[in-house]
């Protein structure tokens, strides 16, 4: 039987940013994942994803983004490899509207580098997009594109060079926890440890053994056009990352053009309920039908040929936030399940999170908003 310090489940996101933060601090870790490294079956794939500052979601965000953005520097600094581009953030929306309201309460809160754009000057300087008057934009100077499977490769690297034991296609099938152990046993083998951080995304409910908690797994769909004029003008110094609420509550997002790729555009929710067993992974005509219509109205010289499209999970909680807690069974077994779909940006600074709850026992950084009791679960 292999003893170890700390146990993490799921390379993803979050698991590889908590193995190496573990790893890095001395201790003893191993970090199982079902599948391989960066693959593309759960929540973090499909090349890029958006980081802003001014978070519109709610200004309490804005210290841990500020810690994140630190992190991936560093990770990017460290690894030689590039994780991250600033590029601006454009949040284009009706000027009461949740993105525009939102983005500059957090700007304004914190005192965060930011713009207010009219109408009229968001056509000048950003041509491409076709806003009417009733909208305005707001320009988070500090927000960019990270390159999802590049970080996890980063930390799942820097993690092994800490010292700590990823193991690849080796599914967790179960874990059982007393006050000081955790025992995990997988179709390989069993591992004991002090403490389990479990990182599952969108496997997160079946992997709760018993405990209620209220997330739901959504389907949504990325797709990379090519635009009909000159995809120069889409370049990352030239085209921010952009999140446009289009209609009241409804919000679609894309970004500059990167490599090859053309431009990745995607709708933000609105999309069918599913577990990762079930999902459709094919992208039918309706939808892209949908997606090109948002894109006539929106920006029109992205609406060219479709060069590829993918599907992805989104693990929902009720009300957004994440979930950053303890077990209330087992206070030694730590629960991750940060997505929304909005948990990328942050997992550098959830992996130091989780790291300090697992060795420290606290963390200095503010969670308190994604305690598992608000919703109150059923044990
Ligand atoms: C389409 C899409 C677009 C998004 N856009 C953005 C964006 O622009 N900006 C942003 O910040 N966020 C974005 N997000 C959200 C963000 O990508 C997620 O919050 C984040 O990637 C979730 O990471 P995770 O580690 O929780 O999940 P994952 O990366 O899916 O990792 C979970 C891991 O656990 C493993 N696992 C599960 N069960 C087991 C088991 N029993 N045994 C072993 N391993 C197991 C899985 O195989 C997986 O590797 C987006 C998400 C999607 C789907």
């Amino acid at each position: 039987m292999n003893r170890y310090d700390t146990i993490v489940v799921g390379l993803g996101g979050m698991g590889s940013a908590a193995a190496f933060h573990v790893a890095r601090r001395g201790k003893r870790v191993v970090g199982l994942e079902q599948f391989t490294l960066a693959h593309d079956r759960g929540s973090s794939h499909g090349r890029s994803r958006v980081t802003r500052q001014a978070y519109f979601e709610n200004p309490a965000y804005v210290p841990l983004l500020g810690r994140a953005n630190e992190l991936w520097t560093e990770l990017q600094r460290d690894s030689g490899k590039r994780l991250m581009e600033i590029t601006g953030g454009l949040m284009l929306g009706p000027p009461d509207g949740g993105v525009v309201k939102g983005t500059l309460a957090s700007a304004r809160t914190h005192g965060l580098p930011h713009e207010v754009l009219e109408a009229a000057e968001v056509r000048r300087r950003f041509p491409a997009f076709s806003v009417g008057d009733d909208k305005i934009g707001v320009l988070d100077k500090v927000a960019g594109v990270l390159f999802p499977e590049d970080c996890i490769r980063a930390h799942a690297a820097a993690a092994t060079q800490a010292g700590a034991e990823l193991r690849w296609q080796e599914p967790v099938v179960s874990w059982n926890a007393t006050d000081d152990t955790v025992e995990v046993t997988t179709a390989q083998g069993t591992y004991v440890a002090g403490n389990l951080v479990l990182c599952a995304g969108p496997w997160m409910g079946e992997l709760l053994a018993g405990l209620r908690v209220p997330l739901a797994v959504e389907r949504n769909v990325l797709y990379w056009f090519r635009p009909t004029t000159d995809v120069a003008l889409f370049a990352p110094d030239r085209f921010p990352v952009f999140l446009i609420e289009y209609e009241p509550g409804k919000l679609f997002y894309g970004f500059p053009a990167l490599g090859d790729d053309g431009i990745k555009v995607a709708r933000h929710h609105t999309g069918v309920w599913c577990s990762p067993t079930d999902i459709r992974r094919e992208v039918d005509q309706d939808e892209i039908r949908e997606a090109r219509g948002i894109l006539e109205r929106n920006l029109p010289t992205v609406n060219g040929d479709l060069l590829s499209a993918t599907t992805c999970m989104y693990t929902n909680t009720p009300d957004g936030h994440f979930i950053i807690d303890r077990d209330p069974r087992h206070p030694n077994v730590i629960l991750a399940s940060p997505c929304s779909g909005h948990g990328f940006k942050f997992a550098s600074v959830i992996g130091e999170v989780l790291a300090d709850l697992a060795c420290d026992g606290r963390t200095r950084h503010p969670i308190d908003m994604f305690r598992l009791d608000r919703f109150r679960p059923a044990r």
